[in-house]
């Protein structure tokens, strides 16, 4: 959540943190903030209620000079989201500045210590307790900033990832992370640059260091980055080098980052495999796999942990590897998981996944598995971010940086790797024939293309969506495989348009949700040719029977659903097991134009934000 930016050097620092603010925007959104220390050598603040441009307009007439500052968008925890709890926070006496994501568990406390001693606080933010900390520390030893930040992490417990200026010392910035990410780096001409993810640095240097929880680093311009922790112990973060490029983190045409994301799909799922099935098309390789062998395919369970759209993804993995690799899987969600007491035994092999790698409760759901003894597996697509780093190995999704807050193309890499690794798993433990695995590797290589023939539908569907923006409840259905389709679906129209939607199995329709069924309830039934379809043909039947009007997802050269469903929309045929990545593009452009034609703002949509690192 929120978006961090920093920036010291020789350049002038304002223009840099307004443009990685825009890029970190889809982290949060509700406000935001810059901190810099002027020509003159004032540390000024400026911050604004709502976007990026609120804060520009904000700042159109004041003093934005300066080679050293910190930026903010917020997604807010503590606090209304208004100008006065939009970071940064200054300090009592005016002289640092702050700005932080994450959450001061024990802010109460620590506070009212502070006001005990007659610190002043502006905001209700949890944040502003770690500037007046911070400085009150610092003055009353006369400790210098590095060392107040290290005796006042000691008595912070939460998660942070902060950076704070200095007006006594504008050539430093001093940053910090706990469970929180923060990313520095490392230009040409000794400047360093400072933020939440690589995609605001990734223009200026390819030169990264990835901050492990309980660094501190010092960045000042010309000299080393200094990194320690909170008992002045040197720390070796590892500098990478990173492979973004600027057409991947701008919209290239599209009025939106998420129908640009929708439409790279198939280029996306070529990425996802190259390199990973061979030419010939007949055998994957997964490099997870060929090194913990013994640990996979001995797995006496697969426990599945992820969060939103990933926990989808997770629901489809486990009918896959079930099926494949007959190895029981069980899918949790990772904020439910991380709270209980769950039995995980030292043969679990827990799969841990995550689009931004950072889920704060998957990294928990991590942490408690590999407390068990569980070997731990990653699923994610940001490079280097925690999750890598926290599992024993694992597989990127490769998809490149997906900005929309509704996950698209995230959620089909997801599948394509749990299918990667399904087949890979059933190849190894000699649970799949021969030439069904050579069949269906075959199929997967297809994919793309069919992906390309699916948004074919775009046209039709955004002609059909106007219908359905009056709709104030919508119901998604499916089964087997299609099921977490059916729910990814309405979790994609739920966040983008606001219109309530639930996705059911649709035999369960029966035992509740058919009462809700009229003529002003649009059914969405994702009734591909499968094993299943003659029952989906009934609960279609059942629907109508009540007057519910129909959009039907249907099979190429299906005759039998358009005699009864309202609408239809036909996709490419594959087998049962990979329709989900298919069927979910008519889906996902449903849930885009309706909330286009409701005028919502998609990429930003309200209370949401990308990447959840806080619980
Ligand atoms: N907890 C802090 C606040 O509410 C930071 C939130 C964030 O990560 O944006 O201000």
């Amino acid at each position: 959540m929120c978006g961090i930016v920093g920036y010291i050097g020789h350049k002038k620092a304002y223009p840099i943190l307004i443009k990685g603010l825009q890029r970190l925007e889809y982290r949060g959104y509700d406000s935001a903030g810059v901190a810099l220390i002027s020509e003159d050598g004032d540390l000024n603040v400026y911050k604004a209620k709502g976007k990026v441009s609120d804060l520009e307009a904000c700042c159109e007439d004041k003093d934005i000079s300066g080679c050293a500052g910190i930026a903010h968008t917020r997604w807010a925890t503590h606090g209304e989201p208004n100008s006065t709890n939009a970071h940064p926070h200054y300090s009592a006496s005016g002289r640092l500045a702050l700005i932080h994501n994450g959450i001061i568990e024990n802010y109460m406390t620590l506070k009212e210590k502070l006001v005990a001693l007659g610190i002043p606080f502006k905001s209700v933010t949890d944040t502003e307790v770690l500037v007046q900390l911070i400085e009150h520390i610092m003055l009353s030893n006369e400790l210098t900033l590095l060392e107040a930040v290290q005796v006042a992490l000691h008595q912070v417990i939460g998660a942070y990832a902060i950076a704070i200026l200095d007006r006594k010392h504008p050539d430093t910035i001093v940053c910090a992370r706990q469970s929180s990410p923060l990313v520095v780096g490392l230009g040409a001409d000794g400047d360093f640059y400072l933020a939440s993810d690589a995609s605001p640095i990734a223009e200026y240097t390819d030169k990264v260091a990835y901050l492990n929880d309980g660094d501190i680093a010092v960045l000042q311009p010309g000299k080393e980055l200094k990194v320690v922790n909170i008992d002045n112990e040197t720390q070796h973060p590892k500098v990478k080098q990173i492979d973004i490029t600027l057409g991947q983190l701008e919209k290239g045409g599209y009025p939106f980052f998420m129908l640009k994301e929708i439409f790279e799909q198939p280029a996306c799922l070529r990425d996802c495999m190259r390199g990973r099935i061979n030419v010939g098309a007949d055998r994957i390789t997964l490099s997870a796999v060929i090194d913990y062998r013994e640990k996979l395919i001995n797995a006496r369970r697969i426990i599945i942990v992820a969060c939103g759209t990933s926990w989808h993804a997770g629901l489809i993995g486990k009918q896959l590897i079930e099926s494949l690799c007959r190895i029981p899987v069980e899918v949790e969600y990772a904020s439910e998981f991380r709270y209980r007491d769950p039995v995980i035994y030292p043969d679990d092999v827990v799969i841990a996944i995550s689009q931004s790698g950072e889920t704060a409760d998957t990294l928990a759901a991590i942490e408690l598995a590999r407390r068990a003894g569980a070997f731990v597996f990653g699923i994610c697509n940001a490079i280097g971010a925690s999750i890598p780093r926290q599992t024993q190995t694992g597989v990127y999704i490769h998809v490149g940086p997906e900005i929309g807050v509704a996950s698209t193309k995230a959620f089909t890499g997801q599948v394509t790797v749990l299918s990667m690794l399904a087949l890979c798993l059933a190849h190894e433990r000699g649970t799949i024939r021969a030439e069904h695995y050579k069949e269906m590797v075959r199929e997967l290589t297809l994919i793309p293309a069919k992906l390309e023939k699916a948004l074919e539908s775009n046209e039709q569907i955004e002609r059909l969506a106007p219908i359905f923006t009056y709709a104030k409840n919508c119901l998604y259905l499916g089964r087997g495989y299609n099921y977490p389709v059916a729910l990814e679906g309405a979790l994609k129209l739920k966040e983008i348009s606001y219109i309530h939607a639930e996705g059911y199995p649709a035999a369960e329709m029966k035992h509740g949700p058919i009462a809700l069924i009229d003529s002003e309830m649009p059914v969405f039934v994702i009734a591909t040719r499968d094993h299943l379809y003659d029952k989906v043909i009934s609960n279609i039947q059942e629907v109508r029977a009540r007057g519910g009007r129909v959009t039907a997802i249907v099979t190429e050269g299906d005759t039998q659903i358009q005699k009864f469903a309202d609408h239809i929309i036909v996709l490419p045929d594959t087998l049962e097991c990979f329709q989900p990545i298919i069927a979910s593009i008519p889906l996902q452009l449903l849930a885009y134009h309706i909330a286009v034609c409701k005028g919502k703002d998609v990429d930003r949509p309200r209370n949401l934000a990308k990447s959840v690192t806080v619980e």
